[in-house]
C-alpha cells in the first residue's frame, strides 16, 4: 500500500490561479510516485468561479476533491475544514496562488519519512515584493508576539506545512472557534524542522488581505495566546493608584503649609480626562476578551459545508 498524502488548498476568488496550481501540484505529484494524493480544494465561499473550475477539475481527476462552505468563513476555517476531510498519513496545507511553492514538497516529504520529523513549516527570509510598511508591521507582530506569549510564532512564517497526521489529529483537538494556526502549530509542540525560501510573489489575482484584516488578524493573534494585555492594564491600575496615593498626601501638606487658594483646575481637568482614558483603554482590553469567550462559549461550528463531493 502507498501512503497517502493530502493537500489542503484554501480558495477564496482564485479562479486566475487554480489551473495554473492544479498543473504545478499534478506534475509534483507526478514526480513522487512512492505516493498516492489527494488535492483537497475548500472553496471558501468565493465570489467567481472557483467553485465551477473546482468541479470541473474533480470530474478529469478523481484525486480532486472539493468542500464548499455557504459564506465565507476565512481562511483558518477552510484549514480545519480540509484537516478534518482529509484522510493522508501525511497532510500538507499550501497557498493557491503558488506563493507556497510545490516544488518544496519532495524535500518535506522525505524530512517527516527519513529524518523522521513530526512536521515540516516553511518561512521565508525575505519579504521581497511586499509594501514596506506592511512589512514593519508584520516584524513589529512578531517581535510583539513573542515577548508577550509563551508559544513560539517565527517571524515570516508562511502557512505551507506537511504534517503527519498525528500532529494534525492534535490540531483537530482543538476545536476552538478563534483560530490562530501560527499559535497552534507551535503549542502542539512535536519536533518541526523550518525549510527557508526567497519570498514568492502571487501567480495572478490579488492577495485577499487587507492591511485593516491583517490587523485585527495580529489582535486575534495577540488575544488567542496571551493574556499579557490584561496584566498590563492591571498593572496600569495599580500604578495610577501609587501615583493617586502619592498626590494625595502631597496635597495634603501643601495645603496644611500654605493654605488653598483656589487654582489649578486645568490640571485637574487634564488628570481626570487621562485617568478616564486609561479606564476605558482597561475595559476595552477587557471587554475584547469578554466578546472571544462570548463566542467560544456559543460553540457554533467553525464552518459550515454547503456542498463536497467527499464521502464520510
Ligand atoms: N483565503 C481563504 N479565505 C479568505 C482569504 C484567503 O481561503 O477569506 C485563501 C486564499 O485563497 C489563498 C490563501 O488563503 O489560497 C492566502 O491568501 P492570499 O494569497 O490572498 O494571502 P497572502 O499570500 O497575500 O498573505
Ligand atoms: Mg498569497
Amino acid at each position: 500500500m502507498k501512503k497517502l498524502i493530502s493537500v489542503i488548498v484554501p480558495c477564496y476568488n482564485e479562479q486566475e490561479v487554480l489551473h495554473m496550481f492544479y498543473d504545478e501540484i499534478s506534475r509534483v505529484a507526478g514526480e513522487m510516485s512512492a505516493y498516492d494524493f489527494e488535492f483537497i480544494f475548500v472553496n471558501d465561499g468565493s465570489r467567481d468561479n472557483t467553485l465551477k473550475i473546482c468541479k470541473e477539475l474533480a470530474e478529469k481527476d478523481e484525486r480532486v476533491k472539493y468542500i464548499s462552505f455557504s459564506r465565507n468563513f476565512g481562511k483558518e476555517a477552510g484549514i480545519y475544514a480540509g484537516f478534518e476531510k482529509s484522510k493522508g498519513d501525511l497532510v500538507c496545507m499550501m497557498d493557491a496562488d503558488l506563493q507556497d511553492p510545490p516544488a518544496l514538497l519532495p524535500e518535506m516529504v522525505k524530512a517527516i519519512e527519513e529524518e523522521g520529523y513530526d512536521s515540516v513549516a516553511t518561512r521565508r527570509v525575505t519579504r521581497k515584493g511586499e509594501p514596506p510598511i506592511r512589512s514593519f508591521f508584520a516584524r513589529m507582530f512578531y517581535k510583539l508576539m513573542n515577548k508577550i506569549s509563551k508559544t513560539e510564532i517565527v517571524d515570516g512564517a508562511r502557512d505551507y506545512r506537511l504534517m503527519t497526521r498525528q500532529f494534525v489529529n492534535s490540531l483537530l483537538d482543538m476545536g476552538e472557534y478563534n483560530r490562530f494556526s501560527k499559535g497552534l502549530f507551535g503549542w502542539v509542540g512535536y519536533n518541526t524542522k523550518w525549510l527557508e525560501y526567497e519570498n514568492v510573489e502571487r501567480a495572478a489575482g490579488e492577495t485577499k488581505w487587507s492591511f485593516w484584516k491583517l490587523l485585527l488578524y495580529s489582535i486575534e493573534g495577540i488575544m488567542a495566546f496571551s493574556t499579557v494585555p490584561l496584566a498590563i492594564s492591571a498593572v496600569m491600575g495599580i500604578l495610577f493608584c501609587i501615583i493617586a496615593f502619592a498626590m494625595i498626601l502631597f496635597i495634603i501638606g501643601k495645603t496644611i503649609m500654605f493654605g488653598d487658594p483656589v487654582a489649578g483646575w486645568p490640571s485637574t481637568a487634564c488628570i481626570i480626562l487621562f485617568v478616564g482614558g486609561v479606564q476605558l483603554f482597561c475595559v476595552g482590553i477587557l471587554g475584547q476578551y469578554l466578546a472571544k469567550t462570548y463566542l467560544e462559549v456559543k460553540g457554533r461550528p467553525i464552518y459550515i459545508c454547503k456542498e463536497t463531493n467527499i464521502e464520510e
